[in-house]
């Protein structure tokens, strides 16, 4: 298959279609990024890389990070984790407060905010030193040493985050959040706003593709059963209250974030990663979900 013609071809159909959509602005820093930068990066699970447009710009990744998040907690709790949090798809926008009163502060998934801060509290017990300890895991999958976070985007997300706050006290009240509510969110914070290119995510995420090892080495960073279920979370709940829709549209594992990244896998093959900040009403990537829609199409890959 001519990967680098098709995401050529999926390039030129989405700038053509002038997909709409606004840049996020609740977080003000996320707004100035330009509306017009776009990106797609496919990687082969044999490393053959190809990319079209802003590939090698960074982006704040923010709810792509809940991936790997998961991946560190699911790896050093193994089931116990999910008795701290559920998996299934929560039909609600991803920063709701509305199922976690009737649901006793036990999140849906850990995709949607209130799961991903329950993970943070999680990987706080567990981590020496948080920061470092997840920038060095994110530098290992990125094979980029010199990867970082973007530290105004982190305070500005910090300064507004009245929400997450919100969430994380109802979750603290009723007894599933352990550290102190502002530790937690301060880790949050960092971890979505971790920056990356097209093509260090479409690495990272190769991972995924390819049942938890690392491009180059035989080396697992998860085992198949836990890759499978990552997999299946990102398909069930990686688009929020869009997850149907996108596996209707797209039919790969994906997950977006509000920087305007979304980053998909066919389970085999390959991984893909699209940067367009543009957001539709649900807080998910105009065009990306439209690149991805053309790439299943155009190549015939879905697990579907
Ligand atoms: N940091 C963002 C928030 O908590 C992440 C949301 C997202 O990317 N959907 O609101």
């Amino acid at each position: 298959m001519d990967y680098q013609e098709i995401i050529e071809r999926v390039g030129e159909d989405v700038r053509a279609a002038n997909c709409g959509g606004q840049v996020a602005t609740y977080i003000p820093e996320l707004g100035r990024v330009p509306a017009d930068k776009f990106g797609i990066q496919l990687m082969t699970v044999e490393g053959d890389s190809f990319a079209y447009g802003d590939c090698d710009e960074p982006f704040s990744i923010q709810s792509i990070s809940k991936v790997f998040l998961l991946t560190q907690a699911l790896n050093a709790k193994g089931r116990t984790l999910w008795q701290r949090l559920r998996v299934e798809p929560s039909g609600d926008p991803f920063n709701s407060l509305v199922q976690l009163e009737y649901e006793q502060g036990i999140p849906r998934n850990p995709f949607i905010n209130a799961g991903a801060i329950v993970v943070c509290d999680v990987l706080l017990a567990l981590f020496d030193d948080p920061r470092k300890d997840f920038r060095d895991w994110m530098r290992r999958v990125t094979a980029n040493p010199r990867l970082d976070y973007n530290e105004r985007i982190a305070e500005s997300e910090r300064a507004h985050g009245y929400h997450n706050r919100a969430i994380a006290n109802l979750m603290k009240a009723f007894g599933n959040i352990e550290h102190e509510v502002e530790a937690v969110l301060d880790f949050y914070f960092f971890a979505c706003s971790i920056k990356l290119t097209c093509a260090e995510l479409a690495r990272a995420f190769l991972l995924y593709a390819n049942h938890g090892r690392l491009l180059g080495s035989e080396e697992s960073i998860l085992s198949v059963r836990r890759t499978k279920r990552i997999n299946a979370l990102m398909q069930t709940c990686g688009l929020y209250d869009e997850a149907g829709e996108y596996a209707f549209r797209v039919g790969l594992p994906g997950k977006s974030g509000v920087g305007g990244g979304v980053a998909a896998v066919f389970p085999g093959k390959f991984s893909v990663a699209v940067w367009s900040p543009p957001l539709n009403p649900k807080g998910n990537s105009t065009a990306g979900i439209l690149a991805l829609e053309r790439l299943t199409d155009l190549t015939g890959c879905s697990i579907f």
